[in-house]
């Protein structure tokens, strides 16, 4: 079994007092150091971009779920409605389901259950199963020098919970298996809340009690730092590590779930399920799955590596994502689409070689980052670039950028598998409806965004390396 914390035996660890030179040669000896990580001062830009996010966010992901509650997924016809006088906001709203006891109840419950899962219950799944990482691993250097280390728990969760799922579906019926889509928006409140309140949280723990003082960051700017976070990694206690859990659980672990409960809402009201059901239910289970076997991977994707916890994460990760992740299931309720083969078997295929692109050049990088680049990318052994960085307390650390496989084609071909397969889940639904489009919209400018931002904290982190990889 492979150990992510070869990775970071990748980056040797050398002291700048010993150093000074060497670095000059290495890497032009201009790296600005302390810039690493995120950023330091906000330019209008940024301001107005969150500004609009706090502000319009919760509207878009209570526009999108009401469109299809009231008006069949339409997003036009609130908008004319509203236009023409036909209806008054007051009219959507008093339509609108409130926050319920029930609801409240399924929501602490099911964060209860999570949190039980996360902080109580050691990995197993690493000792049984073969390949799998899992159990106590170690995180990424932090700015601040600090390596964390995580109890890597994801799959095991995810799998109790939907063996919990099916056991009461089909056994138990405690409850029915159309729970969620039945109690959707009243959860939505809940989510909400939830999402407020650790967002919140995080920002008076980044003042008064943060886990580790050297990795936050405060520009002075309150909503800048409520939405960007103050603290790099907010934990409680030694192990309940708010990025791994809130990114991960509730969301991640949640979004199969709510595809389930779409697809037992389907059976219910039409009697069967529907092949464009089945299709996103098998591709967004793959991409879950993946997430979840490759946990441990995902401590040093820019997630962890890079963003602090702030609203971005907590309130997205409660809020955005299980609600507008999975807009294509809840569509095809309401619109049930019955794909010919050809068609269905296109998808299929598109979102398979999508997910096998973005699968491969994720582990190219990981393979490679792990074995320090003593190991074959397309049966040879790979190109790279070396390079060096610093800590905020002077620690020099060397690294390698990988230029063969798919990182010789293209900087994120991450990514282009990413969107193809995002692409294949809308493509599901027809082209009825902008509305299941949403997700290949967000995800482009989700994904180019983060090649802007990684370009310049790379760019921050490696200096003159970073010039000569970009070259390559
Ligand atoms: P990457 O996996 O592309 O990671 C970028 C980091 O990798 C860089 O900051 C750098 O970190 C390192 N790196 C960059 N180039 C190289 C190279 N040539 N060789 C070795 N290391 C390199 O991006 P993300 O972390 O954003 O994404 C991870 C995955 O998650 C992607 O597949 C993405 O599609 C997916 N994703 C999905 C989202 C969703 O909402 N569904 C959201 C975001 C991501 P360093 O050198 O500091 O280690």
């Amino acid at each position: 079994m492979f150990s992510f914390t070869q990775d970071t035996m990748a980056a040797h660890r050398e002291k700048k007092s010993e150093e000074g030179n060497h670095r000059s040669a290495r890497n032009g000896a201009h790296t600005p150091q302390a810039q690493w990580g995120r950023a330091w001062e906000v330019d209008w830009f940024s301001l107005a971009s969150i500004l609009f996010l706090l502000a319009f966010a919760p509207l878009i992901v209570y526009y999108f779920i009401m469109s299809c509650d009231q008006y069949q997924c339409s997003l036009t016809d609130p908008l004319i409605n509203l236009l023409m006088g036909n209806k008054h906001l007051s009219d959507i709203w008093s339509k609108t389901p409130s926050l319920t006891y029930t609801a409240a109840g399924i929501y602490t419950a099911w964060v209860a259950f999570q949190v039980i899962l996360y902080a109580f219950v050691p990995d197993f799944c690493h000792k049984v199963l073969p390949g799998y990482v899992g159990g106590v691993q170690e995180g990424a250097v932090t700015p601040a020098g600090v390596v964390n280390k995580y109890e890597v728990n994801g799959l095991q969760a995810w799998i109790i919970t939907h063996i919990l799922w099916f056991a009461n579906a089909y056994y138990f019926h405690y409850f029915s298996p159309t729970i969620i889509f039945d109690n959707w928006i009243p959860l939505l409140w809940c989510a909400n809340i939830l999402g407020y309140v650790v967002s919140t949280f995080a920002m008076i723990k980044g003042y008064f009690f943060p886990t580790n003082a050297k990795d936050c960051k405060f520009t002075g700017n309150f909503f800048y730092d409520y939405m960007m976070g103050i603290e790099f990694n907010p934990r409680i206690g030694k192990w309940f590590d708010f990025k791994l859990f809130f990114n991960g659980r509730p969301g991640i672990v949640a979004w199969t779930l709510i595809n389930l409960s779409y697809a037992a809402k389907q059976q219910e009201l039409y009697g069967h399920i529907t092949n464009s059901m089945i299709l996103v239910n098998v591709l967004q289970g793959i991409y879950v799955l993946d997430y979840f076997w490759n946990e441990a991977w995902y401590l040093k994707t820019i997630d962890i590596c890079h963003d602090h916890f702030g609203w971005y994460l907590g309130w997205g990760d409660c809020v955005w994502l299980p609600y507008l992740y999975t807009l294509q299931g809840l569509y095809l309720v309401y619109h049930p689409v019955q794909l010919c083969t050809a068609n269905a078997v296109g998808i299929l295929a598109l979102g398979l070689v999508g997910y096998y692109i973005f699968r491969m050049t994720n582990h190219q990088k990981d393979l490679f980052r792990r074995t320090n680049g003593n190991c074959k990318i397309w049966g040879e052994k790979p190109d790279y670039i070396e390079c060096s960085y610093m800590s905020v307390d002077g620690t020099k650390y060397y690294s390698k950028l990988l230029t063969s496989g798919f990182w010789g084609w293209a900087r994120h071909f991450n990514y282009t598998g990413d969107l193809m397969g995002s692409l294949a889940y809308c493509l599901t639904c027809g082209f009825e409806h902008i509305l299941p489009y949403f997700y290949i919209i967000y995800m482009t400018i989700l994904l180019t965004h983060r090649c802007i931002r990684d370009e310049h904290r790379c760019y921050s982190k490696y200096g003159k390396d970073w010039k000569r990889y970009t070259a390559a």
